[in-house]
């Protein structure tokens, strides 16, 4: 019936005692505050609707994203998925293609087949970047993550202003679901650019993929846009325990900056060792690597890992179809995924 429908698959989900390092959730718990502000919310507030309009959580989030923005540049929605939706409903139009990479956040598809919106998929470099010319003037618009998924490669913020620049006309959405731990997000280009729009979660370095609480950063007339969207779909915008915990989560910037730098610290011990096992390891400025092993094909050492109860993410798609893609846990994590994949290598020889 629904002719258009082509859903997403997320990362498997396994029972029992498994070891699951396939959807780069964060290892880590959220901050003790966020917990504390939900049980509170659930005491004495429950019975009550959340703030349709969500103002406090909105001026939270523009002064810890950058001191020039204001309420008016950002809107939250259930989850950055959704705050993708919405997106494409608003600024992508039928019958004017859009432009994301080949290799990317496998939503953009779905969504563009969902709204009917006709896309170009641009191959990426050889070595995986993307290659920033060919989403020069665009017909409809782009969209991309940076870092990208999964190939966790960080574009420098001077490439994305040339594309801001290269489509005057049309919405350039960078998805900065991972930006924080990598160099430096766009949002200061939004001074410059109100065809720039940003979008981030709480999911990753915030340790709230539970709660669905990502935004958008921009300029206020897109922000009203999404709003059009959103309340032609629900007057609230989350509920009010996912406000009360994203607000604590963005007011305890101690526990953020150590929780980014815990995982930081293992990416770079765990690509090393990786490297020394005979992986190819992308320079990633993600919580995941993006690996390839020289002997080894990633769809067997997939298989091999899943043996164990260690999950991870293998696309069965060229031309990715021989990388893994392993997300940050914690240390002692990846020291038994380590060891694993040392066992599995041996038995190969
Ligand atoms: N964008 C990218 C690139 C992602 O990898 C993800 C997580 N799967 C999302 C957006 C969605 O994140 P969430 O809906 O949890 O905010």
């Amino acid at each position: 019936m629904l002719k258009r429908t082509d859903p997403y698959v997320p990362g498997e989900q396994l029972e029992g005692q498994i070891l699951k390092l396939n959807t780069n959730e964060n290892p880590y718990p959220p901050s003790p505050s966020v917990l504390n502000a939900i049980s509170n919310e659930m005491k004495h507030n429950l019975q009550l609707y959340p703030s349709p309009t969500v103002e406090q959580l909105r001026e939270v989030i523009a002064r810890a994203s950058n001191t020039s923005l204001k309420k008016e540049n950002v809107f939250i929605g259930n989850g950055s998925d959704e705050v993708l939706a919405f997106s494409f409903m608003a600024f992508f139009e039928p019958g004017k293609t859009i432009r994301f990479p080949e290799v990317t956040y496998s939503f953009y598809p779905v969504y563009s087949k969902l709204f009917n919106i006709s896309y170009e998929e641009i191959s990426l470099n050889r070595d995986f970047t993307i290659p920033v010319e060919r989403f020069f003037q665009s017909e409809g618009g782009v969209i991309f993550p940076n870092p990208n998924a999964p190939t966790s490669l960080f574009l420098s913020i001077n490439k994305i202003e040339e594309i801001v620049q290269q489509n005057q006309d049309n919405v350039v959405i960078i998805d900065e679901a991972y930006i924080d731990f990598a160099q430096e997000s766009a949002v200061s280009l939004l001074n410059k650019y109100d065809n720039l729009l940003i979008i981030q979660t709480t999911s990753k370095s915030r340790s709230l993929a539970g709660l669905r609480v990502g935004y958008a950063l921009g300029h206020p007339d897109l922000i009203e846009g999404l709003t059009r969207i959103k309340d032609s779909f629900n007057s609230y915008t989350i509920d009010r325990l996912a406000i009360a915990g994203a607000q604590a989560a963005f007011e305890d910037k101690d526990y953020h900056q150590e929780t980014i730098e815990k995982i930081l610290k293992t990416r770079e011990w765990v690509s090393i060792e990786l490297k020394q096992l005979g992986f190819q390891v992308l320079p990633s400025q993600a919580n995941f690597l993006f690996v390839s092993h020289y002997s080894l094909s990633a769809k067997s050492l997939y298989q091999a890992l899943k043996l164990e109860n260690i999950l991870v993410r293998h696309f069965n798609k060229a031309p990715i179809d021989n990388y893994l893609r392993i997300t940050i846990g914690k240390d002692n994590d990846m020291m038994e995924l380590m060891k694993t994949i040392a066992k599995i290598l041996i038995k190969q020889v």
